[in-house]
């Protein structure tokens, strides 16, 4: 079968590289075949070796670039390579905004065929590193001393870390106190391997407008052994906190927190905002990493929904209710639904903290939930959806085309689920206006984008 292949395991070859993967790898084409090659960028000319050899696509591995794309640079931070959490520090930030602008472009056209979709440049960040509000670090042993930081590329090693670049300062110097204090005291790593030890995990986050910090120190162990003591070090040496949490999992799982969570000191939660809404985030709440990308995005949001005052809109995947909520300001009544309970609790709460009164919120699936309103004539005129990677479901869908909102707003965190629900809805009598990326997650593949969808008058 290989004979068929237009490349052979161990050749050496030159390649124009001509395209990024999803996992930031350059992308090689020999005779339509392609290759994956880490550090390659587009428009580099190499020499690669190829290592591997699949049926459809293959890997191969740099050995020397004979031509830099004019957009390369040095990685900012010393442990880039080991880590995988930054997938894009050796692009520059320029080239890294370009680069989504045409992931998403490619998308769109090939897998979703909208031809001519109007894609707008990338909208990024004035400064790309530091933007981490929450940072969930493993914790280890090494010579009887605590280290914590992140687990060795595609291994469960862990790596001690003292800073990373796209984490809020705070949230590392926080970190870095918290395994300091805890290992004073003896506290033991959970050991993984064994099931032994106590503490797995320390989690800190950081309001950015506020500025007020929660830690959550995950153990094994029913106790977190010295707690009177750690806690009050971590009051006394951590500026900002305003809560301190001990989180239980005792599960041989991969899953960072357990069921049981119990306040050691201060408030159940800190609170942030995002444009004018506040917000309360305990621990276990789902709430953006990156507050200050959001409010760009959910702007964005705002004004594709174009509204007036007047209309009924649904906001299907709606988490603790951010998007809900900051639309709720401009529209009749928002409607909210979402599958994690707690997080619809959440989002009622935050609702009566900022006295918005015009937002409901109901837990289910939004496939489900959105066809029981719909038969009951609980119609919307838009209707906004934020689902998570696999994309919306196909019965949501089905049920939006029957319903007829006269706009959708698709916040989508993969291009990929994106392009296909467009198609299905352009199928169904939709036109996708425009396209609006926006870099939520800077150093990194991730893309984040909304789109524009109308219904076509013809409807
Ligand atoms: N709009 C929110 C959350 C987006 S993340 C925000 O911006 O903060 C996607 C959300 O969809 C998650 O909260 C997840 O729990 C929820 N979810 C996943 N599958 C769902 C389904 N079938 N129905 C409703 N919500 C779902």
């Amino acid at each position: 079968m290989s004979r068929t292949l237009p490349v052979q395991k161990n050749d050496f070859i030159d390649v124009v590289f001509e395209d990024l993967t999803h996992e930031g790898e350059g992308v090689a084409k020999v005779e339509g075949y392609p290759l994956f090659v880490p550090n390659g960028l587009p428009g580099e000319k190499a020499k690669i070796k190829v290592v591997k050899v699949n049926k459809s696509y293959g890997f191969g591995r740099l050995i020397e670039t004979y031509e830099e794309s004019p957009f390369r640079v040095d990685a900012s931070c010393p442990i880039y390579k080991e880590c995988g959490g930054c997938q894009l520090q050796h692009l520059s930030y320029e080239g890294q905004l370009l680069a989504k602008e045409k992931q998403v472009r490619d998308v769109l056209t090939r897998m979703g065929r909208l031809e001519n979709v109007k894609v707008h440049p990338v909208l990024g960040m004035m400064d790309p590193w530091r933007y981490r509000n929450k940072a969930q670090v493993p914790i280890g042993e090494q010579e009887g001393g605590l280290i914590g930081g992140f687990y060795q590329h595609r291994t469960h090693q862990i790596i001690d870390m003292k800073e990373c670049l796209i984490q809020q300062e705070k949230n590392d110097e926080a970190v870095q106190k918290v395994k300091e204090i805890c290992g004073r005291y003896g506290v033991r790593a959970y050991d993984e391997g064994r099931h032994k030890g106590d503490l797995r995990h320390v989690m800190a986050r950081y309001g950015l407008v506020t500025g007020e910090v929660m830690i959550v120190m995950v153990t094994r162990s029913n106790e977190l052994p010295h707690k009177q003591k750690i806690v009050e070090e971590i009051v006394a040496s951590i500026q900002g906190v305003k809560s301190v949490v001990h989180n239980v999992n005792s599960k041989k799982t991969n899953v960072i927190m357990g069921d049981v969570t119990r306040v050691l000191w201060g408030e159940e939660v800190i609170y942030d905002y995002i444009g004018d809404i506040q917000f309360a985030i305990s621990a276990r709440s789902f709430y953006q990493v990156n507050p200050e990308q959001t409010r760009v995005l959910y702007e964005k949001a705002l004004e594709y929904a174009d509204l007036s005052g007047d209309e009924k809109v649904i906001d299907a995947y709606c988490g603790i209710g951010t998007i809900s909520l900051f639309l709720a300001q401009k529209a009749k009544e928002v409607f909210g639904v979402e599958i994690v309970p707690e997080a619809i609790e959440d989002a009622k709460r935050n609702a009566a903290l900022n006295g918005i009164m015009n937002a409901e919120f109901a837990v289910g699936k939004a496939e489900e939930v959105i066809p029981e309103w719909y038969k009951k004539g609980n119609n919307a005129d838009v209707l906004i959806v934020d689902p998570p990677r696999k994309g919306c479901d196909e019965a949501l869908l089905q049920t939006i085309l029957s319903m007829k909102p006269a706009k959708v707003v698709y916040v989508s965190c993969n291009p990929g689920t994106l392009a296909r629900d467009l198609r299905i809805l352009e199928d169904g009598g939709y036109k996708t206006v425009e396209v609006q990326p926006v870099d939520m997650f800077p150093q990194t593949m991730h893309c984040e984008a909304v789109a524009k969808i109308e219904l076509r008058e013809s409807n």
